[in-house]
């Protein structure tokens, strides 16, 4: 065997392609070992689309990056034969090292996503040595490749919710399976209002599932949501999840907190102590100073951290019977404690819509499905965020959450 075979059993080159010359250029920095590779004379190559061999019609120069060659950049170049097929017409044909499009070798894109799997995108297209924005173009292929091939037959109960892939502006919307503990997402798609469920089920109905057997959709209070569903999976009830209701009405103290802040001074250290569970959660010892005070000077920050606090006493009621009487009164202690308060608009406003919702709040006492799945989302997105930073947008952002949450998070693994 000599250095050219060893070189193209590298490679997992086979007749009828030859290694017909190599050089190192030296003037680059790396330096770059360029490998041609050529077609044998006369051979007949396979259409592309149905495998007949024809004769070579003309030829396109074609490179692609392979894995280096020790501390080398290495390239592959060849003369790809285009076949005339009598029924396809002119055609380029397969190379067997690369898949069609792609200016890198299969060998290289393999050893790049293993490396996508230890470490965030940016970090491993410094060490191959490519820009983000190509290792990302691979990462999307292969993840989107595995996508198309998700089963979505027997999908009965979905949760859903938005993120905001960047602070505060360009939305995705993903879809979980709540009866899975591993890998739940199913969906991922951009925006957050009632398009989403329209793709969603589309998507469903391309993947063996049918809208009409989801029978339940684990969501928040937005209206946009629940029309949505109401349109595109007719035979879904819906719960709304704790975890949402808890973060309506943080909101709500979080918006009162910040236009009492602007009219007379809080107390030091106080943002953090409100949003915080006041029971369980640890607050520092400068967090409960701030919040005692708080109490004591009677602001309206301290009424809607009342009433968020007080929030728990809905949760711990035995039976839904019992939770609807305790919504009703927590309502009732709620309005009571705001009276006329142009401050406490925002607690107003939530106590609304957990009144309009109540009978969806009280599914979850009937709802096996709630609260910590959909909380899981949360750590999810963060992790997302993290290891596409970088080069965030919404395609690398979605990508993300497929990788790290979804069975496409094996073209990882098999590689
Ligand atoms: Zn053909």
């Amino acid at each position: 065997m000599d250095g050219n075979e060893i070189l193209l059993l590298g490679l997992g080159i086979q007749s009828p392609w030859k290694l017909m010359n190599q050089y190192l250029d030296t003037d680059k920095q790396p330096h770059e070992l360029h490998l041609e590779v050529k077609a044998e004379q006369a051979s007949k190559y396979a259409c592309p689309e149905c495998d007949q061999l024809c004769k070579a019609h003309d030829f396109q120069e074609k490179t692609w990056r392979h894995l280096n060659f020790f501390q080398h950049h290495c390239y592959i170049h060849t003369s790809v034969p285009r076949v005339k097929c009598p029924e396809h017409g002119v055609k380029l044909i397969d190379v067997p090292w690369a898949r069609k499009g792609s200016a890198f070798t299969l060998l290289f894109e393999q050893a790049a996503l293993t490396l996508v799997r230890e470490m965030p995108v940016n970090a491993a297209a410094r060490i191959i040595e490519i820009t983000d924005k190509r290792l990302w173009r691979i990462v999307e292929h292969y993840v989107g490749q595995a996508i198309e091939q998700f089963d979505l037959s027997g999908l009965k109960v979905v949760g859903l919710d938005e993120t905001a892939s960047k602070r505060g502006h360009n939305y995705v919307t993903v879809f979980i399976d709540m009866e899975k503990r591993e890998e739940p997402v199913l969906f991922v798609t951009p925006g957050k209002g009632k398009r989403t469920l329209q793709q969603f089920s589309a998507f469903l109905a391309a993947h063996k599932g049918e809208p009409e057997a989801v029978r339940e959709a684990v969501c928040d209070m937005s209206p946009a949501f629940l029309k949505g569903i109401e349109e595109t999976l007719p035979n879904a009830e819906v719960t709304v999840d704790w975890f949402h209701i808890v973060q309506t009405f943080t909101q709500a103290l979080d918006a009162v907190r910040k236009q009492e802040g602007q009219i007379k001074p809080l107390p030091k250290h106080l943002r953090w102590g409100v949003l915080k569970r006041g029971d369980t959660d640890n607050l520092t010892t400068n967090q409960l100073k701030a919040l005692a005070e708080l109490l004591d000077q009677g602001l309206d920050t301290a009424t809607a951290w009342r009433i968020k606090e007080r929030l728990r006493w809905i949760r711990l009621a035995k039976t839904p019977r019992a939770a609807r009487w305790r919504i009703t009164r927590f309502i009732g202690y709620a309005r009571e404690l705001i009276g006329e308060s142009t401050l406490l608009e925002p607690v107003r406003k939530a106590l609304a819509t957990l009144e309009n919702h109540a009978e969806r709040v009280v599914r979850r006492w009937t709802s096996t499905y709630t609260n910590a799945r959909m909380e899981g989302l949360n750590s999810l997105f963060q992790a997302a965020r993290a290891r596409a930073r970088g080069y965030r947008n919404n395609r690398t952002f979605m990508t993300m959450i497929y990788m790290i949450a979804s069975p496409a998070g094996a073209v990882l693994k098999s590689t």
